[in-house]
Order: C-alpha cells, then sequence, then structure tokens
C-alpha cells in the first residue's frame, strides 16, 4: 500500500461509515490567537467541539496539514533524529460532534487497523488513561484485547489538548511494537520508552473538556470524539518500513536533494541527518508560506524563518554555499501538489520568498558558523549567553539554531544569560516584540504577541505592493 491508497482508504472508510469528508483546512488557525499552527484535525472543529458552531453534519473525516513547530506541540528539534517526527505532516482523522463516543470511536479504529489495513493484532499495543475504566472495558471485552496489551498511562500521555486553552479529553491509542531490532535496543525496552520501537500510530481523544485559561477544566455541551494518525507512520508500517524518511513520501524528495548535493543517503549518519532535516523543513517551508505565513522577526513568520534557517544550516553542513532550497521546492510539489493545490498555485511565489530568505541569510551564516567555534570557551565545552546573543543578534542565529550546533558538539549554551541580554536589548529598544526564550520550552514563542494573521492569497499582498 503506497501512501496515496492510505490516506483514500482511511477517507473512504468512514465515508461509508456516514462521516463528511471535510478538506484539510489552512495550516494558519483562523480567529484563534491561541494557537501557533494548525498542529491536529481537531483545530478546524474546535468551535463546533465547544458548541459554539453548528454543522450539517455531526461526523467528519479529513486529512488535515499539520505544522508542529513551536507552542504546546514542538517537535522541530526532533527532527531528523528520530524515524517518526516531522515539522509537517498529514493526519487523518475522524470526529464526531455529540453523536457517536467511546465504543464507535474504538470499534472503527480496531476495524481500520487489523480488517482494512491487515496491522497484524499480535503487533499492537493500547494505551489509556490511567483512570479510564470504560474504555479498558471496551477495548477488553467489545474488542477481544488481552489485558496485559491495555496499558494505563498518566496525563502526560493519555490526556490530550490542542494547546494550553480549548478542548481537550482523556485519550486512548493504537502503538506497533516494531521489534527489538528498531529503537534504542535495551532488553528492557517497553511501550513506555520514547524510542521508535513501540510506534505511536493513532491517539483516539474523548473530547469531554474545555481548558479554560486558569486552567479550569468545564464539560462541554456533548461529549465528542477527536482521533489522529499520522499519515507518515501508518505508511511507514504499511509499505514495511521502520522510518518515516523511507516511505514514498520521503524518498523522492531525499533521492533529489542527494542528486543535488551528489551524496548518497545512508552512507553516513551526520549526512543522513542532515538530509532528513532538509527533506522534513522543505515540505514545511513549502506549506507554510503556501497559506500565508512569511518570514518575520515575530511570532508564526520567526517560526518559519527558523526552520529555513535550520534547512540552511543543514545544507551548509553539506557543503554548499549558495541557495539551494527554492530549487528543490519542486520535488514537494511533485510528491504532494495533486492532493494539495495550493503548492502548486503559489509554487513562484514560494520560491522567491524562500530564495530571498536564503540569500539574506547565506553571508552571515558562513561567517557565524566560522565565529562560532571561536566563542566557545573550549575549556569548559560552554557557550556563554552574551555570545549567543551576539550570534543572535549580529548573525540572525536563532537561539535554537545555536542550541542545534552546541548539541552536535556536546556544547553547553547558557540560556539564562542569552535571555538577560535579550531582555537588555528589549528594554534599550522598548521593544514589544518577544522572541525570548522561555527556558522551559526553548523554542516556544509567546502566543500574546502574535499577529492574527488572515491570509488574503497573494493576489491580494501583491496588487497591496506589500509582499513583505
Ligand atoms: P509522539 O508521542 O510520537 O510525539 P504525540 O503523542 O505527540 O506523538 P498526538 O498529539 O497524539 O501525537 O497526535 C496524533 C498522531 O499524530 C500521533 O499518534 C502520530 O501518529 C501523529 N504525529 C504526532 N506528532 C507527529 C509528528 N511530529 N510527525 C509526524 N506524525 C506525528
Ligand atoms: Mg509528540
Ligand atoms: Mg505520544
Ligand atoms: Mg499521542
Amino acid at each position: 500500500m503506497n501512501s496515496k491508497i492510505v490516506r483514500e482508504t482511511f477517507l473512504e472508510y468512514y465515508e461509508k461509515n456516514y462521516h463528511k469528508r471535510v478538506k484539510s483546512s489552512s495550516l494558519v488557525p483562523q480567529d484563534d490567537s491561541t494557537l501557533l499552527f494548525t498542529n491536529a484535525g481537531m483545530v478546524q472543529f474546535k468551535n463546533v467541539f465547544l458548541g459554539n458552531e453548528k454543522r450539517e453534519y455531526k461526523r467528519a473525516c479529513s486529512s488535515q496539514k499539520c505544522v508542529r513547530a513551536g507552542g504546546k506541540h514542538n517537535d522541530l528539534e526532533n527532527v531528523g533524529y528520530t524515524a517518526r517526527h516531522h515539522t509537517f505532516f498529514e493526519m487523518l482523522g475522524n470526529f464526531s460532534f455529540g453523536d457517536y463516543f467511546k465504543k464507535e470511536a474504538i470499534h472503527y479504529a480496531w476495524d481500520l487497523v487489523t480488517d482494512v489495513y491487515g496491522l497484524p493484532k499480535e503487533k499492537l499495543w493500547i494505551t489509556i488513561f490511567k483512570e479510564d475504566d470504560e474504555a479498558f472495558d471496551i477495548w477488553h471485552k467489545q474488542e477481544g484485547i488481552d489485558t496485559s496489551r491495555i496499558i494505563r498511562m498518566g496525563e502526560k500521555d493519555n490526556f490530550w489538548s490542542m494547546g494550553d486553552t480549548g478542548p481537550c479529553g482523556p485519550c486512548s491509542e493504537i502503538h506497533i511494537d516494531q521489534g527489538k531490532d528498531v529503537g534504542c535496543k535495551r532488553p528492557e525496552c517497553s511501550i513506555e520508552c520514547d524510542c521508535d520501537r513501540f510506534l505511536e500510530i493513532w491517539n483516539l481523544v474523548f473530547m469531554q473538556f474545555n481548558r479554560s485559561t486558569d486552567g479550569k477544566l468545564t464539560p462541554l455541551p456533548k461529549p465528542s470524539i477527536d482521533t489522529g494518525m499520522g499519515l507518515e507512520r501508518v505508511s511507514a508500517i504499511l509499505e514495511s518500513v521502520y522510518s518515516n524518511f523511507d516511505t514514498d513520501l520521503f524518498v523522492p524528495i531525499i533521492n533529489d536533494i542527494c542528486n543535488y548535493f551528489s551524496v548518497e543517503y545512508k552512507h553516513n549518519e551526520s549526512a543522513d541527518v542532515s538530509l532528513r532535516v532538509i527533506a522534513d523543513h522543505l515540505r514545511a517551508m513549502d506549506f507554510l508560506i503556501s497559506d500565508g505565513v512569511l518570514p518575520d522577526k515575530e511570532g508564526r513568520g520567526y517560526v518559519l524563518r527558523k526552520i529555513i534557517r535550520r534547512a540552511m544550516r543543514y545544507g551548509a553542513k553539506l557543503g554548499t554555499k549558495d541557495p539551494f532550497l527554492y530549487k528543490l521546492v519542486d520535488s514537494v510539489n511533485r510528491s504532494l501538489g495533486d492532493i494539495y493545490p495550493e503548492i502548486i498555485q503559489n509554487e513562484i511565489f514560494v520560491k522567491n520568498t524562500i530564495k530571498q530568505e536564503e540569500e539574506q541569510f547565506l553571508t552571515t551564516l558562513e561567517e557565524g558558523l566560522a565565529l562560532f567555534d571561536k566563542l566557545v570557551d573550549k575549556a569548559d565545552n560552554i557557550l556563554d549567553g552574551q555570545k549567543a546573543f551576539k550570534l543572535y543578534d549580529t548573525y540572525g542565529f536563532p537561539i535554537d539554531l545555536t542550541l542545534d550546533i552546541a548539541k552536535e558538539q556536546n556544547i553547553f549554551v547558557d540560556l539564562e544569560g542569552f535571555n538577560k541580554h535579550l531582555e537588555m536589548q528589549r528594554q534599550r529598544s522598548k521593544s514589544t516584540l518577544s522572541i525570548g526564550v522561555d527556558l522551559k520550552d526553548t523554542l516556544g514563542l509567546a502566543l500574546k504577541d502574535l499577529k492574527q494573521t488572515e491570509f488574503v492569497g497573494y493576489d491580494k499582498f501583491e496588487e497591496q505592493g506589500s509582499l513583505l
């Protein structure tokens, strides 16, 4: 089964079960300043779950464009290093708005995974929220799963929230054991391990609450269902490969990057990380720009800028000194342009935007990289805060980029010092921008500073003569 069939099979299955097939919404959530990017299929239905909006249908299914590169769900630094995380990915999902609940949601998911996709039952594991006896009984009694395969987990993994506020609820997930040759390879590796062996494929969220800004949970008008399954992950399993990057969604893109750089994939781990990061980030930048995000000093645009600059750094590692990302946009468009025509429609604009951003950062990237080595205190392997700030302020290195380089060389970056200098600069300029580093979430952005951007199409921008 290739990814096109996997996607279509999912949507057809739910259509047959009376779900309305709904198109993916934009990566920029509409009228929702609490969220950086669309990070799950439920985002476009948030108001329906909350009871503030009615639709003609009570059941829906979709293949949703998602980005997880900032805010509560942030996988930016995982990308390249795990087999399963992307910044941009597609989430397959089915939704019930006060219609069916746990029993049906579990039954559909199990039926699709085992009977339709044909995954081997003996390799599948289930997690549930630790207090959810009802879900336990449904998996065991209704679907016949052995109790030893149903694992109770805590809030971190099995209580899903869209963001700090909004719809949320206990969840139950399907994982597949890919065998002891995959992942960390420790004999004691279990479903609780964070490695790639027990791969989480599908999350079924039993939407029951709305979380308000003070953290209080209020019951939703009606219990609802929201599920999410990563297309890249399930495609990997159905294509019998262990990494999303070995699926038909990535192989052609990685091949094109290899051709550009005259390197081969799977010959050298460090080069492989670069190839995976570039392939992933290319998809993210193409889709984000197509959905109206432009590189900027703050908010969503700053996340896009970080993604482009990170990809450029990995390009530099592969030896290029020239703009190259914009030349590889065609590769992503060949891969997904038939499903998401907006990337084809905006192709020229996307390429120009990326090229401009590459040209702007190339010289400083080169100088900053050369300087990095000199700035590090070799005796203690520390980059002090003022120096990290210099890389940021003078050379345009997002702090995550500095952290990324430092991680490779086991160098400690003094984030507290960095923040202090950032704050001092802010005071000096009395700037209201917030691109500081929250020590708890070094990649996060202050959401309160996000400008609400409503994308009106590039034609509009062009008419107004304000492209950037
Ligand atoms: P993980 O624990 O692997 O980081 P998650 O628990 O954060 O995943 P959920 O929020 O439950 O993920 O999202 C639902 C599904 O979306 C996951 O089960 C997975 O299949 C897919 N998914 C989540 N994050 C990513 C990602 N960064 N890249 C690709 N697929 C993802
Ligand atoms: Mg995650
Ligand atoms: Mg998880
Ligand atoms: Mg999950």
